[in-house]
């Protein structure tokens, strides 16, 4: 016995009998012969058929059946790009746009970028040649901006419709509108097996085309009792798996990259440990951060008798596919933007997933040969505890950017908005309401023209846009990494410790030597950098002037102020309450004011792990509040009933993080 037997999960098992594994057949085939076995490849014909005969096609097929990759190869190969018209295919994430575009390029036989290429925001990786086109379903709603009618496309297929994120919402409004003045224009709407008949009752009962999937059954097994500490559980399944079950590849779904990175180096770790006692595991993680280089590696096919583990953000759930995978571990959570209307908080939180999510994940099993699932929850939990399905993001999210995107579109009236499901209707009158106070909209709701103190706040939002991954502190240079990161500190708080290290960057002459030194991670700098330059040359296109403020940092706290005045806190025992709605929260261990610990805070988000923490702090004083939002605070809110800082706490410790 390689593992002992306490430290083993007692899985039950749903179904009495477990189907005998066969070992998945590797075989090596050709690229053309790939592509004819996929289960969408008999309909060629037909699905061409319909989409000449409809305007709009509703598209269902299982995950793996081949609607990303081929239908645009189908299209192509029919002369839909003639006369250099493009075929544009969304996607709700990076990754996938990415991924899937190397992939056809591939298959095609030609560069990524010609003929074939993806945009995803900050990256555009299309040329003059390109026809066929994989964007995020943000950039496509990007280009409505510069070609409302999208005259240079004749299809536009918006993929993975299931996912319902909020740009894909938009662009099922958008797209049926101006579908009925290009009745040339071809739409092709894709999904899981999941919602179609929703999609084809929104877009004026169009038809929907099956692709009839292949599936082997997938055994579920739950676990006894719920499980205290879900990483550590996937740990322990994926060395059980390896240990006692037949070949074959195993999936993890995790959250986010944290998780996944200590998932895989906990795998690397025990595997080390167990030596030759084992055969060899493979251990591979993916998320949106991630290199493309690594990316590409999940698809790699798995050497004999050893054995692949891939650990995945949910990106994994539809958007990609990877071959070989027998073994599904669901641990039943994601991470989710939830947003409250009614403290116009938003945050990203770590929840149960749906059933419909919990089902999906389990069917990645069962594409090569019969599976084996594994959840990590009880069946209680997954009858009782979870939802039937996921909440669009629209009704959970703060609508700001929508209602300016779809104003610079000159739609006005956003109440009668052809949303599929229209989002709470205080959601959007606080939207509006902000806008209006942050000086965005006018007294009619037209967009306004407004300048700050530019120059020093493009670098901070380019910075904050990174997404917390600035420093670098691996494991086993702890101290080393934390003095590097103290040496940046500067008064005021975290966006003006941003602004140094982008400053100094710049004046290493964005060095990546300089980088590696100061543990700051030279490819979120670059892509900070990329973020500011277009920011600039957006507020060049709309003629905002680029000014700095020459040393003061008044100036700059005042415009975060601004900006996040709605994101206050106020020091009060042992934590702080935000000003609004007396919720409490604290202060993120790795902020610059995590000792501080200052009166008037302003933070850029809140975060949920142990507790509701603060990421990206920056102090401010609370008359600024009455100065930039005088009609959302009042007075006597913001009275300071001493002028002393509040004594410090002796000695306190960082908080682990969970
Ligand atoms: P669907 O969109 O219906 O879920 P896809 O077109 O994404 O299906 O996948 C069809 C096949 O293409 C799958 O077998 C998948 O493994 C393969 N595939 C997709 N992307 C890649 C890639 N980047 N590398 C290798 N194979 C890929
Ligand atoms: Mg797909």
């Amino acid at each position: 016995l390689i593992l002992e037997e306490d430290e083993m999960i007692n899985f039950v098992s749903s179904a009495q009998e477990q189907a005998a594994l066969s070992q998945a057949e590797v075989q090596k085939q050709s690229i053309q012969e790939v592509r004819r076995s996929l289960p969408v490849f008999p309909y060629r014909e037909d699905l061409l058929l319909a989409i000449q005969q409809h305007q709009i096609l509703v598209i269902e097929g299982e995950t793996g059946s081949g609607k990303t990759t081929q239908i645009p190869q189908f299209l192509m190969e029919s002369g839909y790009n003639d006369g250099g018209m493009k075929i544009g295919c969304t996607q709700p994430r990076r990754v996938a746009a990415m991924s899937v575009a190397a992939r056809v390029a591939q298959e095609v036989g030609v560069k990524l970028g010609n003929e074939v290429g993806y945009s995803i925001r900050f990256e555009d990786c299309t040329s003059e040649r390109t026809v066929l086109k994989y964007m995020t379903d943000g950039m496509l709603l990007r280009e409505f901006l510069t070609e409302p009618d999208l005259a240079s496309y004749s299809v536009v297929i918006i993929d993975e419709a299931h996912e319902r994120t909020l740009h894909t919402d938009i662009l099922f409004g958008l797209i049926k509108d101006i579908a009925r003045f290009r009745p040339d224009l071809k739409v092709l709407v894709a999904s899981a097996t999941l919602d179609t008949e929703r999609f084809s009752c929104f877009f004026d009962d169009a038809p929907v085309f099956r692709i009839p999937g292949r599936r082997f059954p997938v055994d579920i097994f739950y676990t006894k009792a719920p499980e205290a500490d879900y990483l550590e559980a996937c740990v322990v399944s994926v060395l059980q798996i390896h240990v006692t079950q037949p070949p074959g590849d195993c999936l993890v779904f995790l959250t986010g990259q944290e998780e996944i990175e200590t998932c895989c180096e906990l795998l690397q770790e025990r595997c080390r440990r167990l030596g030759s006692k084992i055969s060899e595991l493979l251990v591979l993680p993916i998320y949106a951060n991630l290199p493309s280089d690594m990316q590409a590696k999940i698809f790699s096919p798995t050497p004999p008798g050893s054995r692949k583990v891939v650990v995945a953000t949910n990106i994994a759930e539809t958007s990609l596919t990877i071959d070989g995978i027998i073994y599904v571990i669901d641990p039943g959570f994601c991470k989710q933007k939830s947003y409250n209307a009614r403290t116009g908080m938003e945050s990203l939180i770590v929840t149960p997933c749906s059933r419909a999510s919990a089902n999906q994940r389990a069917g990645r099993a069962g594409r090569v040969a019969a599976g084996k699932c594994f959840r990590l929850y009880t069946a209680w939990a997954f009858k009782h505890e979870m939802e039937e399905s996921t909440v669009p993001e629209i009704q959970r999210t703060n609508l700001g950017n929508v209602v300016l995107l779809l104003k610079s579109l000159g739609i006005n009236d956003l109440i009668h908005f052809d949303f599929m499901d229209p989002p709470p209707h205080e959601t959007l009158v606080l939207a509006l309401e902000q806008l209006y106070a942050l000086g965005a909209l006018n007294h009619l709701g037209e967009l306004t023209k407004v300048t700050y103190c530019s120059e020093e706040v493009l670098t901070i939002a380019a910075m904050l846009s990174v997404n917390n991954s600035i420093f670098y502190r691996p494991k086993d240079k702890v101290v080393h990494a934390d003095n590097a990161r103290q040496n940046f500190v500067v008064p005021g708080g975290d966006h003006m410790v941003l602004l140094n290290v982008y400053t100094q960057w710049l004046e290493s002459g964005y060095s990546t030597q300089w980088c590696y030194e100061n543990f700051i991670q030279f490819r979120s700098m670059k892509r900070a950098r990329d973020v500011r330059e277009q920011l600039e040359g957006l507020m060049d296109r709309i003629e905002v002037e680029v000014c700095s403020s020459g040393g003061d940092i008044v100036p700059i706290r005042k415009a975060v102020t601004a900006g996040y005045f709605y994101h206050t806190a106020r020091l009060s025992k042992g934590g702080y309450k935000t000003v609004k709605h007396q919720q409490t929260v604290y202060v993120h261990p790795n902020s610059s004011l995590f000792e501080e610990q200052p009166r008037w805070l302003i933070y850029h988000e809140l975060v949920f792990t142990t507790k509701e923490f603060m990421r990206q702090v920056i102090e401010i004083d609370s008359s600024w509040l009455l100065e930039v939002a005088p009609h959302y605070y009042k007075n006597k809110e913001l009275e300071d009933s001493s002028s002393k800082k509040m004594p410090r706490k002796q000695g306190k410790a960082k908080e682990e993080l969970g």
